[in-house]
């Protein structure tokens, strides 16, 4: 290719794409070195309000959510049913449920038949069962011919039993979020055509695989402890998640049975804001809500439901328009490697789904995230038990994107790759590490709240860069704060990890 043309490429790129990474480098404060605290070189403290990536990308995501604001998906009558009805004024479950029906038995020409039908959906609702199949005192078809409403109702109140609101209504809340979020995932990727970005992930995810799969088998503690085997199959199992035809195809299905079971309901019954809610009860009996997993997702998020590894489309976003591999590497990369790794980080004392973890290993990660806690901390931070898996699979993910990063830049790691104002070039491998704190670029001090298994962003990448390449990338003096910060690298698995004998 001639390199006029060549140029002319590399504009139309520029021109369509929106490379978030490159967008960032407004973000650096040249104040602060590199080598002294990097994440606030990159990503200066209340640079931002939220988050960078969140903020960037802020109008396209409200741009589609306007678009999909007419989706069937997002206009069920069962959903204005559930948002609408004022649970906290109606008495617990089962006492509403034998009210409602004293209203219906109170009412004129309302015919035994007609009750029949309606204590026979109660029935299936309740007991999950139909009326020829009932048992014993879950049998409600004979309150039909009672003619005395009140002893009929307060019948049937002694067959049902106690019920909290509380417990259904968070249960459907999460059954819509969940929905409604793969929906809205895989139109975001369908919408923006982000199915090379798809792919792209999946690519990082199987190449990292590979270099893991042979990390292992050449691991001392693994070997030692005679886990090769198991920990390779814990490995292998690991998949990008990429199916959307089917997960489209199954949630779409959910919800329009969901909707149809609803207004079938509702053809029988009064058409009043209390029998609304109960067909609304009725029509989600037959949910099975452990089956609805969030494979797609339009907010910043990645999550390991091993073996699947799901990823929210602005990382395919990402993935499609983010130019250079290298700053691709650090931020997707960094990201899939940290997912991929929580199948593989356990806490040494109560594995779980690997047989075995060295503790020597634990250690280490453990003492870097301290070292680095002591080092930048601001508002909070800690190395604590319950954030094991969180910072190992940090330091073990960045190894991985890394590893990827030198093996398609080999010698070219040092090159220039953009001039920055004041003529400060940025070189390859700097754009790696840079990327990995754009993505994650939070303008608020850095706070570690109890519960949270993450440490603050502005520990995680701090201990993350005690990586030889970052001292590389950027010359920093065996003095500086961020070198005095590293411990030993902390190699998990590979031929430099622990021996830990039995
Ligand atoms: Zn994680």
């Amino acid at each position: 290719m001639k390199p006029s043309s060549l140029l002319i490429l590399v504009f139309l790129s520029q021109a369509t794409a929106f490379d978030v990474i490159r967008e960032a480098f407004k973000l650096i404060d040249e104040n602060v070195n590199p080598c002294d605290n990097f994440y606030r070189h990159a990503c200066p403290l209340r640079s931002i309000k939220g988050r960078y990536i969140e903020d960037a990308y802020g109008s396209k995501l409200f741009k589609l959510k306007a678009k999909t604001a007419e989706a069937v998906w997002n206009n069920l009558a069962i959903q204005e049913t559930f948002e609408r009805a004022h649970y906290k004024e109606f008495p617990s479950l089962h006492i509403f449920i034998a009210k409602l029906f004293q209203k219906q038995c109170e009412t004129e020409h309302v015919t035994t038949e007609e009750k029949g039908k309606f204590l026979e959906l109660i029935q299936e609702t309740w007991f999950n069962h139909k009326n020829s199949e009932c048992v014993y005192s879950e049998c409600l078809g004979a309150l039909a011919s009672d003619r005395n409403c009140t002893r009929a109702s307060e019948l049937l109140e002694s067959k049902l039993y106690y019920r909290p609101w509380d417990e259904f209504t968070t249960t459907l809340r999460v059954f819509f979020i969940q929905t409604q979020n793969n929906l809205e995932g895989i139109n975001a990727i369908l919408d923006d055509d982000l199915r090379e970005g798809v792919s792209n992930v999946k690519n990082i995810v199987e190449t990292m695989k590979k270099k893991l799969l042979t990390w292992i088998q050449q691991t001392p503690w693994v070997i030692n402890n005679e886990a090769i085997e198991s920990i390779m199959a814990e490995a292998e199992q690991v998949h990008h998640y990429d199916n959307f035809a089917k997960t489209f195809r199954y949630n779409l299905n959910l919800l329009l049975k969901l909707e149809q079971s609803y207004l079938k309901c509702l053809r029988d019954l009064d058409d009043t804001e209390k029998f609304r809610v109960f067909c609304m009860l009725a029509a989600t009996n037959n949910i099975d809500f452990k089956k609805i997993s969030m494979d797609f997702f339009t907010f910043y998020n990645a999550v390991n439901g091993h073996p699947n590894l799901y990823f929210s489309h602005l990382f395919y976003d990402m993935a499609k328009n983010v130019e250079s591999p290298a700053a691709l590497l650090g931020s997707v990369g960094f990201i899939a490697g940290h997912e991929l790794s929580h199948s593989l980080i356990e806490d040494a004392n109560q594995p779980e789904l690997i047989p075995y973890f060295s503790n020597d290993s634990m250690q280490c990660i453990q003492n870097q995230y301290q070292t680095t806690c002591d080092s930048f901390k601001e508002t909070s931070c800690g190395a604590n038990d319950n954030q094991i898996d969180e910072n190992g699979s940090d330091i073990l993910g960045i190894q991985l994107a890394y590893s990827l990063f030198e093996d398609i830049y080999s010698e070219r790691k040092k090159d220039e790759y953009i001039q920055l104002r004041y003529n400060n070039t940025i070189t390859n491998e700097q754009m790696f590490f840079y990327s990995l704190a754009f993505i994650s670029c939070k303008g608020e001090p850095g706070t570690q709240s109890e519960m949270d298994p993450h440490s603050p962003w502005n520990i995680r990448i701090n201990a993350v860069v005690q990586h030889p390449g970052f001292r590389d990338a950027f010359n920093c003096d065996v003095n500086s704060p961020m070198v005095q910060s590293f411990n030993d690298q902390c190699v998990i698995f590979g031929e430099k990890a622990p021996l830990t004998r039995k």
